[in-house]
């Protein structure tokens, strides 16, 4: 495996990125060193699943991203993906995800100074509905 910016781009993390335990939720993914805003960080990778009945309830008990839609049919499904699962939700998060043609890419919004744990918030994902929130923000809203 390459460290390089074009592997990033083909769903492994970039180095500067590693899971570590959580205080918000289990494991979590934390920048090495600072990041700069607006930056493509990677791909989250997984395996592309039709959306039938049922598909959300399946995967929706998790506080973890499992799966994403990425288009009016399909989902993309983390269970076995890169790094990129241990996301956790942030009300005010410092990265965001961004849906690309069936591609899930992981951008940064802002500024990340090392050490910080890096968060996206959870609207894009299934989740058991008023799991409570741990993330700490001030402009927390109290349930994910
Ligand atoms: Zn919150």
């Amino acid at each position: 495996m390459s460290d390089t910016p074009r592997a990033a781009a083909a769903g492994s993390p970039v180095p500067a990125i590693a899971v570590r335990r959580s205080k918000v939720n289990g494991r979590g993914l934390f920048a090495t060193a600072d990041l700069h805003g607006r930056r493509k960080l990677g791909e989250l990778s997984g395996e592309l699943v039709k959306l039938l009945p049922g598909t959300w309830e399946r995967f929706g008990r998790s506080p973890k991203i499992y799966l994403v839609q990425v288009s009016h049919r399909y989902a993309l499904e983390c269970s076995r993906g890169n790094a990129f699962k241990y996301l956790n939700h942030s009300c005010e998060p410092n990265c965001y995800l961004r849906v690309y043609r069936r591609r899930v890419e992981v951008y940064s919004r802002r500024d990340i100074a090392r050490g910080t744990e890096l968060t996206v918030d959870y609207g894009q994902t299934p989740h058991r509905q008023g799991m409570r929130c741990r993330c700490g923000s001030a402009r927390c809203r109290g349930v994910i």
